[in-house]
């Protein structure tokens, strides 16, 4: 059953890629045609990028104005995919890093990638960059997956913000990768974000990140302040966000980028899962659907519009998170999930 959901999603991701194609061709042509130059292409790209998302996802430095109007980034949850204002599709669901060995991360990854997980979510402050690259390779190197079919974050950490540069290539040889999907800053820090951030655009620009956004900006203003001063608008966003805390400001505000909002402690966190697990109004959902209450959270977190990381060492859970394709929240629950908002954050950072 999973399985053929996979199956037809890969199909739908196939065709989209081939519209993609389409309409990047098309657009190519009208461009040369105005004699426009494409800013945000490098050699080294290699996917499929959706034409005027990758246009727009570059801006001349202060002309905000020209990047507005951006649709709401839409999820495709037969896919379980969605379009990053990069023009890179990112699966919506991945399983997070926080917290685990090196041998926890290993497994944990090579667990997920078996059941189906295309995302990871990993951070060099969380010592295990290393171990996710071994259990990519461990995947890779029994077939179960092809190294561009999997999608790796991974966060410069506030000491490398003056040398972001070396930070990238720090990560790429502890991932043990060529490339990474999205590098992310850990943390807003005014004194040097920009020049962090901008280490990264140069790194996108040689095709070693294809993505880059920021983690920890909870306020419109600290968004716009690096967005102002840096060139690529920030495919996406991760901040905590889980039911009790839904983050409903900073998504309104990130609409006019498209840029997409991602959740860590998407469960609450250790520690404070099971002040969720055990909310009434979940775990009566989760009963009506015959599910637990972390799928309920997990999907909620993606008819929601938020791309979910679960954090987890444990086999069974791993495998437990992603099994959330085959059942759908209904409106009326969609909206009792909204209600629990309390605006509430769990961690203090
Ligand atoms: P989470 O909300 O994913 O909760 C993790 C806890 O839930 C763990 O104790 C785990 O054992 C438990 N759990 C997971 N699945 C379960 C299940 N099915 N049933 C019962 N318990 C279950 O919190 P997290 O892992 O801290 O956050 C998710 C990810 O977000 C992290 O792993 C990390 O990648 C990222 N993160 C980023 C930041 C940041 O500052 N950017 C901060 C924290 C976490």
């Amino acid at each position: 059953m999973r399985k053929e959901s996979r199956m037809a999603g890969k199909a739908g991701i196939i065709m989209k890629k081939i519209a993609a194609i389409v309409l990047s061709c098309m657009m190519c042509i009208s461009l040369a045609a105005c004699g426009s130059s494409d800013k945000g292409r490098t050699d080294t790209d290699t996917e499929i990028r959706s034409g005027d998302a990758a246009e727009n996802s570059v801006r001349d430095g202060s002309a905000m104005e020209t990047a507005d109007v951006k649709e709401e980034s839409s999820f495709n949850l037969e896919t379980g995919t969605v379009m990053l204002n990069s023009g890179y599709e990112m699966p919506v669901l991945g399983i997070g890093m926080f917290r685990l060995s090196q041998s926890e991360a290993e497994n944990s990854v090579y667990w997920a990638l078996s059941d189906g997980y295309r995302l990871i979510d990993t951070a060099k402050i969380y010592g295990n960059e290393e171990g996710v690259g071994k259990g990519i390779k461990r995947a890779i190197d029994e077939g179960l997956v092809k190294r561009e079919e999997i999608f790796v974050t991974t966060k410069m950490w506030t000491d490398d913000y003056d040398d972001g540069t070396e930070a990238i290539e720090a990560s790429l040889r502890k991932l043990n990768l060529d490339y990474i999907d999205l590098m992310i800053l850990h943390h807003s820090q005014p004194e040097n974000d920009v020049d962090a951030y901008k280490a990264m655009e140069k790194a996108v620009k040689e095709g070693k990140l294809k993505s880059i956004g920021l983690s920890n900006y909870y306020e419109p203003d600290d968004f716009d302040r690096l967005v102002k001063a840096t060139e690529i608008t920030p495919a996406l966003l991760q901040n905590e966000t889980h039911p009790y805390h839904q983050s409903m400001k900073m998504k309104e505000h990130l609409k006019q980028y498209g840029t997409v909002m991602e959740s860590w402690f998407p469960l609450g966190g250790r520690g404070n899962t099971q002040r969720l697990f055990e909310d009434e109004t979940i775990s009566e959902i989760a009963k009506a659907h015959g599910k637990t209450s972390a799928q309920i959270i997990l999907r909620w977190h993606l008819q929601a519009g938020n791309i979910a990381i679960p954090g987890s060492s444990n086999e069974d859970h791993i495998q437990e998170n992603y099994e959330i394709f085959d059942f759908e929240l209904t409106d009326e629950e969609m909206e009792r999930m909204t209600a629990l908002d309390k605006d509430e954050r769990f961690a203090s950072y």
